[in-house]
């Protein structure tokens, strides 16, 4: 199995981790879709807003080209018998031209297109042939026109408002018309010019062929708009919004809407960028507004989590002490509040029930005799080797059953077994629990006895030896038995030595007939 290199992947790192990114997350994306919505409505709202404005002046222009045909209309009714008075028609020419501020220019023309008179008269137009588009235009049509723009006789770029002379009897008998100069000061400008935003939102006009009628650069205006991406849908609707790039690459928000009568359409467009200020101080109130949330579902994500997670760091913590004997009552005391942890937990308990039984289990095997359930050998050794270490004084007895092997050979293995079974009883009589009893041998037995002087020890050893003689055993009847005695008196002799001289007692004990004890030298 690998081992986690990295104690970053803590369970509790790893919770903080997802709370942050959790959240972050939600902050970021709740941010971002709160900035497209609100830059879209900052958007829509301008496009909106210039459309309205443009759509008012749509609807102001036409007033006032509706207001100069009307007046245009009414002269050219009140000509048709004065066509050959020609201080009436200089006079007349006068009046249209000074009255209002309608246009630049006017003039009368007969129906040959011959000047009857021209205000102002500076002009030096009356006598001469009138040749430019919209006289010719006015000529032909015979009917109330509003011409494209173009370059007079006399080098103006200007549109032609005309209405037509008849007399009487229907004859025609020329026509009557201002112009507007769209370079020079001029109505259109008055109505359009004074709408300068700080912004950098502007006016303009353009007709269905793209001329620039008016622009507040006076350079742009009788040229082509070009480069424009929203030009084409705005000349081909009658009015509406759009989102452009224009002429000089400024992203702009334009609306637009086209004078009825006409087929100028007045554009009134702002830029992008000015329009999508007030993006940073709205989106700081998000922030400022989303801000606490955020940090309360931060906050609720990492504590839930956390919670989640502390039933199985203490499962983990504990499952490191396994071998602790109090491990269990800890685990148990563990609160495992929800469906996964309770299962785990039970599951550990089991694991640490049936480890702790296998344990002692273990254990027992360990040290102890299978067949007399007395201590081995081994833990006899151990059990010598702490009394030592602790400098606690203790007596041995080795004890040897005599002819053993003629209690086998006579009634059999198991009949001995049985025997061996019953000189252990004997012996745990003479027991203490601070005392012990092992089997060291086939048929040879050691009383530990602790804290006992080498006198008491060869008394015990005496008594010993004649309740075994005295007991009856099973099947065999009487056996006897030979015992050495020593002892251990802290460092006055090694361990080892006294071990030996136990044997030898006990040896001893056998060479005098058996069935006594004999005391260590
Ligand atoms: P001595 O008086 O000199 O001690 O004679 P002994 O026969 O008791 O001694 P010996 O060492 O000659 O024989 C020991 C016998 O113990 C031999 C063996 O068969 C028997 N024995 C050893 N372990 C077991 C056991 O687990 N069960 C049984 N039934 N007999 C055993
Ligand atoms: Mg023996
Ligand atoms: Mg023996």
């Amino acid at each position: 199995m690998g081992t986690l290199k990295y104690n970053f992947l803590k369970l509790n790192r790893l919770i903080l981790l997802l709370a942050l990114t959790a959240t972050i997350l939600t902050f970021v994306n709740s941010f971002y879709s709160n900035y497209e919505v609100q830059k879209e409505q900052l958007i829509t709202q301008r496009i909106s807003v210039n459309q309205a404005y443009a759509h008012k002046l749509a609807d102001t222009t036409e007033v006032f080209l509706n207001l100069s045909r009307q007046q245009l209309a009414y002269s050219a009714n009140g000509l048709g018998t004065k066509m050959q008075d020609k201080t009436f028609l200089a006079r007349e020419a006068n009046r249209l031209k000074y009255q209002t501020d309608s246009f630049n220019s006017v003039v009368i023309s007969n129906a040959t297109g011959m000047t009857q008179a021209a205000s102002p008269e500076t002009l030096g137009l009356v006598g001469k042939q009138l040749k430019s588009a919209g006289s010719r235009e006015a000529l032909e049509e015979k009917r109330s026109l509003i011409s494209k723009p173009y370059i007079s006789t006399i080098n103006n770029l200007l549109v032609f408002i005309s209405t037509p002379i008849f007399s009487p009897e229907h004859d025609y008998l020329g026509f009557v018309g201002g112009t507007i100069y769209l370079k020079k000061p001029n109505i259109l400008r008055e109505i359009l010019g004074e709408h300068f935003y700080r912004n950098g939102s502007y006016i303009y006009v353009v007709d269905k062929r793209k001329k620039i009628l008016y622009h507040p650069d006076q350079d742009r205006i009788g040229t082509i708009a070009k480069n424009n991406t929203g030009l084409d849908e705005i000349i081909a609707q009658k009015e509406g919004g759009v989102s452009l790039r224009n002429s000089r690459g400024i992203d702009m928000l334009a609306g637009y809407a086209t004078i009825p009568s006409t087929d100028w359409t007045i554009v009134t467009q702002s830029p992008l960028e000015s329009s999508l200020l007030p993006l940073t101080g709205i989106m700081e109130k998000v922030i400022l507004k989303t801000l606490p949330m955020t940090l309360a579902v931060f906050v609720f994500i990492w504590l839930f989590a956390r919670a989640i997670s502390h039933p199985l760091r203490q499962l983990a913590d504990k499952a490191k002490t396994l071998d602790n004997p109090a491990v269990s009552d800890e685990i148990e005391r563990i609160n495992s509040w929800y469906v996964e942890s309770s299962s785990l937990k039970k599951a550990i308990l089991s694991g640490v029930k049936l480890l702790q039984v296998q344990i002692g289990q273990l254990r027992l095997d360990a040290d102890t005799d299978p067949l007399t359930g007395a201590k081995n050998r081994r833990a006899l050794q151990y059990r010598l080797e702490e009394l030592v270490a602790q400098g606690t004084q203790f007596s041995l007895l080795s004890v040897d059953i005599d002819y053993f092997k003629k209690v086998n050979d006579t009634f059999g293995h198991h009949a001995g077994d049985e025997v061996l079974k019953q000189q252990v009883d004997i012996m745990n009589r003479f027991s203490r629990a601070q005392d012990m009893v092992a089997r060291t041998g086939g048929e040879e037995f050691v009383l530990l006895l602790t804290e006992v002087s080498q006198e008491d020890a060869f008394a015990v050893a005496e008594r010993l030896r004649e309740t075994v003689s005295n007991e009856v055993f099973e099947e065999v009847g009487h056996i006897t038995v030979s015992i050495g005695v020593g002892s251990w008196l802290n460092n006055a002799r090694p361990l080892k030595k006294v071990l030996l001289s136990v044997d030898e007692a006990l040896y001893g004990a056998k060479a005098n007939g058996r069935n006594c004890c004999v005391m260590g030298k």
